[in-house]
């Protein structure tokens, strides 16, 4: 017997390239293009050296408060954790713990399979429809649990609060999770729905539209006795999750409306623009509530312009994946990012 016969395997999710060099165009992780407002990172440089020699509150008191004031909620509804994969991760483990497989949809995040498979939890995968949206029928049932992102990645298709609700009704049985990691970007939150179901959870994150991915923030929004469990089980694993920094550059983040909501404007301004130009170019895509578009060319295949794409240093998304493997995800970037993609873009197709 070896001991490798004893190694939990598992198959990890593989993210989205970091280039090293400076003057690519990173159009590959749908990370916000602008930085976070100067607030951000005066709180961070206005931390005191001797608190760095202190543990974190484990509470994570100061944002969670932060938080739930602002979405009209108690503390005891929000739970904090290091970016929302992380959160995702501890719901996996406290929340689809039964016998009966979770559903989500074949075409989403690619890191819920791998958590799935990580925790031995059985799971079953419901088609999206042609075009991408979700058929709320499929998920009607006696099932371990639900998950999906609302709007869908690598989509960027956003589904109706109705849709939402139907699945939510249709499973009081078992925890339902919507992981809201765009919705900033035009959707509409189910938030509402937390007054009326206990068995709902809104997972978010302050890496896209909070232009903080470097920072690691990301939280869950439910009914008290569901952050109580979740909480349960972050303490039997790691007591102080959030580092002091993330906790003081959080606070700032949510105080700063303003600045948020015009960086949000811009983004879905260029977003807009993005995608008349990418139709001229004869682009089809679902039409994307995110910071990014899921695009397929009528006659240049995906595969080919992501390389000549990233040939000319302009990084985006291709997923080797059935019924997706010709669409191209492209995140969006400053307006000049833009210009010069479309640029790129118009070159190559005019010259086959
Ligand atoms: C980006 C993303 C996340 C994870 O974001 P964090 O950086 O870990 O907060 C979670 N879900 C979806 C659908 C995402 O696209």
């Amino acid at each position: 017997m070896s001991w490798e016969e004893n190694v939990r395997r598992a198959v990890p999710y593989t993210p989205g390239e970091q280039p090293g060099s400076a003057d690519i165009i990173k159009l590959n992780t749908n990370e916000n293009p602008y930085p976070p407002a100067p607030s951000v990172t005066e709180a961070i440089n206005k931390i005191a050296p001797k608190e760095y020699s202190l543990y974190p509150d484990p509470e994570i008191s100061v944002l969670r408060e932060s938080l739930a004031g602002y979405f009209g909620l108690q503390k005891e509804q929000v739970f904090v954790g290091v970016g929302s994969d992380d959160v995702l991760a501890l719901c996996f483990l406290t929340f689809f713990n039964g016998g009966k497989p979770i559903l989500f949809p074949d075409i989403t995040y690619s890191f819920y399979d791998v958590w799935a498979e990580l925790f031995r939890i059985p799971y079953e995968v419901r088609p999206l429809r042609a075009d991408f949206s979700i058929d709320p029928a499929d998920y009607e049932g006696d099932w371990g649990g639900i998950i999906f992102p609302n709007p869908n990645a690598p989509t960027g298709v956003l589904e109706t609060p109705e849709t939402v609700e139907h699945i939510i009704r249709a499973n009081r049985q078992a925890v339902v999770i919507v992981d809201e990691a765009y919705i900033d970007f035009g959707g509409v939150s189910v938030l509402p729905f937390l007054e009326k179901y206990d068995n709902l959870l809104i997972v978010r994150t302050f890496s896209k539209s909070r232009s903080m991915a470097g920072m690691r923030i990301g939280f869950a929004l439910g009914s008290e006795k569901l952050i109580s469990y979740l909480s349960d089980v972050k303490f039997s694993f790691n007591s102080y999750t959030m580092n002091l920094p993330a906790l003081r550059a959080g606070v700032a983040s949510i105080e700063a409306e303003d600045y948020f909501r015009k960086t949000l404007a811009k983004i879905v301004a260029t977003r807009e623009w993005t995608k008349k130009e990418l139709e001229k170019l004869g682009f089809t895509f679902p039409d994307s509530k995110s910071n990014f578009i899921f695009a397929t060319h009528k006659s240049i295949p995906a595969q080919e312009l992501f390389a000549v794409l990233k040939d000319a240093g302009i990084y985006v998304r291709y997923f080797r994946k059935p019924r997706i493997d010709n669409y191209l995800r492209i995140s969006i970037g400053t307006e000049k990012e833009m210009h010069a993609l479309i640029d790129f873009l118009k070159n190559y197709i005019s010259c086959q």
